[in-house]
């Protein structure tokens, strides 16, 4: 297969900004949670109290997790998915035939049509056991055919193939070799040619690709020089297409560090005719489509690694007292000691992120899309963590795999294979860094409403003081709500109890957060969307600040009728036969945590390397550092033979030129 090539397709960094900027939804019909925290506006009312699922929802979630929890337990064979790199027909089948294939698709087209909050714990449940099974489920259904077609599909398209959705799998192809983070570069083709497009191109990572029924593909329709009669706009678009169809070829089944039993691959398309009937909403609203499917999309990684937060917790516990060294269980020495307290808060966190996130979709009161986007960027940061210092406080059995220790007669634990599985996590369904900068554009969204014109390099003079005029205005309105709120009164948020101190602290940060982002517009005006250090530490202060909001609602839900409680982990209250008030120390806990991580990331916004490092990775990136490089081999350059090194004056160490 072809490298990726910059020559390819020749876009420049503006028009893939603007690419991702049509793919936006700019309006905002309802309240959103996230929003107004990186405004500075803490509304604790959004969430609290916690959401809760109707009777006849809990009902039907509660019946089918029983049933996929048992069909897990007995009949999926966790190992045998690892060794062989593939999951069994029969477990594909047995899925199927329990309905795990439409859970989200409404029962009148013959799906299960579960909530968020149960489709999220049945694939903890199915996470739990294998991640690589985990993915095919959510593939299929989070970001596959279903759920563009449930949300912008006709009635005919949901007739068609809502029904065959819940019983076969599906695809969504978006990644080709030129085109990654940057859909702009899109080349796969759809060609109108009378009742049909004509689709060509390669598509890369497909995820189910190799065993899909049916995909959905993102092609572009050549843009039409003048207005078309035959009313094709063009642009980025998204088709149904059944695998059946002439022109189709699986070229590679891919293989990776981890999610070994994924089938995932390489897709050919070649003169692939597809009806106008599969177009599924508008030529050219591909992107949004896509966009808007992950709002809710998104929350299935959090589900993946809320689970291996769990498991990890229990084996975290296990280990680190049953393994005794230098005559202690190893969990009673501090520096074990801090990484089991990080693992059992977190997983606490991670859970009650999920909950969160997936009722308030359930709920439809909210607009969840920065808080989806949080939990994915959180959580799967958060469970690669998880995974590390699991495989660290296992030592050597962390680093064997499950199959090597239980050849010997150890228990099998799989803990390098959770930290290879969540890896991807990070990568796939919005990198951490394109989620931090989809984060902060939308948590910058209010002040870009207001100043856009006046950071907007193209802007003239004229427009940029009507632009200063207006958010002049604003700001003399918004900047005074900034001074002072509810988080410095002391008995604010009592109900909470021993809590409510976080959360007066999470209200104090929103504010501190908002008036960063503003001083931070100020100092840097059109530059700041370059200023990706501080753009991600903005939205990580952001996601701990939602994490610990969910924290404290969800276990001031768990104790409810229990009345505010005060004891403290930390003040030396360490267990309680009541799991209500067990979850409200747990919940301390992760906040005190938290609260540290949250203060180190304000203050690198301020205090850090970043323009320096921007001027030493142009420099290294120029080739001024390669010595560095030098006295090892590159294993990824087939042959015995190494390239000789270009011959340069800063190849030197000791040579020293100005840089940046
Ligand atoms: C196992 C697996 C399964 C997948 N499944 C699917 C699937 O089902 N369907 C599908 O369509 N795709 C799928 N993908 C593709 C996946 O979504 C992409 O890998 C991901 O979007 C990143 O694109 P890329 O790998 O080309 O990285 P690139 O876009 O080339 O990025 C390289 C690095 O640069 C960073 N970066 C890129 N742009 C910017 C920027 N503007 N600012 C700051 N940093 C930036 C990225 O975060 C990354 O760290 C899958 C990939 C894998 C490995």
């Amino acid at each position: 297969m072809s490298q990726p090539s910059r020559s390819q397709t020749p876009v420049d960094e503006r028009t893939a900004r603007r690419v991702a900027e049509e793919a936006r939804e700019t309006e905002w019909r309802l309240p959103s949670f996230g929003k107004q925290l990186f405004l500075g506006d803490f509304r604790l009312d959004l969430v609290h109290p916690h959401p809760r699922p109707d009777d006849d929802a809990r009902r039907r979630g509660e019946q089918f997790l029983e049933r996929l929890t048992e069909f897990c337990a007995t009949r999926v064979d966790a190992a045998l998915i690892e060794r062989e790199s593939r999951i069994p027909d029969e477990v594909i089948q047995g899925l199927r035939e329990m309905g795990a294939l439409g859970m989200k698709i409404p029962e009148r087209y013959g799906g299960l049509g579960l909530s968020q909050l149960y489709y999220g714990r049945a694939l903890m449940v199915v996470g739990s056991v294998s991640p690589a099974l985990g993915a095919l489920l959510s593939a299929h259904q989070s970001i596959g055919v279903p759920q563009p077609v449930k949300m912008f599909g006709t009635q005919e398209q949901k007739d068609i193939w809502l029904p065959r959705c819940a019983r076969q799998i599906s695809a969504f192809l978006l990644t080709e070799p030129d085109v990654g983070s940057d859909p702009a570069r899109l080349r796969a083709t759809a060609v109108p040619d009378g009742d049909d497009y004509v689709l060509n191109g390669v598509k890369l990572w497909t995820t189910n690709g190799v065993v899909a029924d049916l995909v959905v593909v993102m092609a572009r329709v050549p843009k039409p020089d003048g207005p078309r009669p035959d009313g094709h706009r063009g642009g980025i678009s998204a088709f149904i297409v059944d695998m059946a169809t002439p022109g189709i070829t699986v070229e590679n089944r891919n293989a990776f560090m981890g999610l070994r039993g994924i089938e995932n691959g390489v897709t050919r398309f070649h003169d692939v005719r597809v009806p106008k009937a599969n177009l599924i909403g508008a030529e050219g609203a591909g992107l949004k489509i896509a966009l808007t499917t992950l709002n809710t999309g998104r929350l299935s990684l959090p589900a993946i690694c809320a689970a291996s937060g769990k498991w990890a917790a229990k084996i975290a516990r296990e280990w680190s007292k049953e393994r005794v060294q230098w005559g202690r269980p190893v969990g009673e020495h501090e520096a074990v000691a801090r990484k089991v307290a990080f693992i059992a808060a977190t997983a606490y966190a991670l859970e009650a992120m999920l909950d969160l996130s997936g009722q308030l979709a359930d709920d439809e009161r909210n607009d969840i899309r920065i808080e989806a986007a949080l939990a994915k960027l959180w959580s799967s940061e958060m469970a690669c963590r998880i995974a590390d210092e699991l495989v660290q406080l296992r030592g050597g059995r962390g680093f064997e795999t499950a199959e090597s220790l239980a050849a010997r007669g150890e228990r099998g634990v799989p803990a390098e294979q959770l930290l290879r599985d969540l890896r991807i996590n990070r990568i796939f369904e919005g990198s951490t860094e394109i989620m931090h900068l989809l984060i902060a554009r939308e948590a910058v969204d209010a002040h870009l409403s207001v100043a856009g014109d006046i950071i907007d390099p193209d802007a003239s003079a004229g427009t940029k003081a009507r632009a200063a005029a207006k958010a002049g205005g604003f700001y003399a309105r918004w900047l005074p709500t900034l001074v002072t709120g509810a988080g410095q009164r002391p008995n604010a948020y009592g109900e909470f109890g021993v809590l409510a101190k976080h959360l007066r602290y999470v209200e104090r940060a929103s504010r501190k957060l908002a008036r960063s982002i503003f001083y931070a517009a100020g100092r840097w005006q059109g530059k700041l969307e370059y200023k990706q250090g501080f753009l991600g530490r903005m939205v990580d202060i952001g996601a701990e600040l939602y994490a610990m909001s969910a924290v404290c609602v969800r276990a001031n839900a768990d104790s409810s009728g229990l009345g505010p409680l005060t004891g403290s982990i930390a003040d030396g209250v360490s267990e309680t036969d009541v799991p209500g008030a067990s979850a409200v120390l747990l919940a301390d806990a992760f906040c005190r945590q938290a609260r540290v991580r949250v203060e180190e990331l304000f203050d690198g916004l301020w205090r850090n390397t970043d323009e320096m490092d921007v001027k030493l990775a142009r420099a290294v990136l120029a080739g001024d550092f390669a010595w560095v490089e030098e006295g090892v081999l590159d294993p990824s350059i087939p042959g015995p033979w190494i390239a000789p090194a270009e011959p340069g004056p800063s190849d030197r160490p000791g040579v020293h030129r100005t840089i940046g």
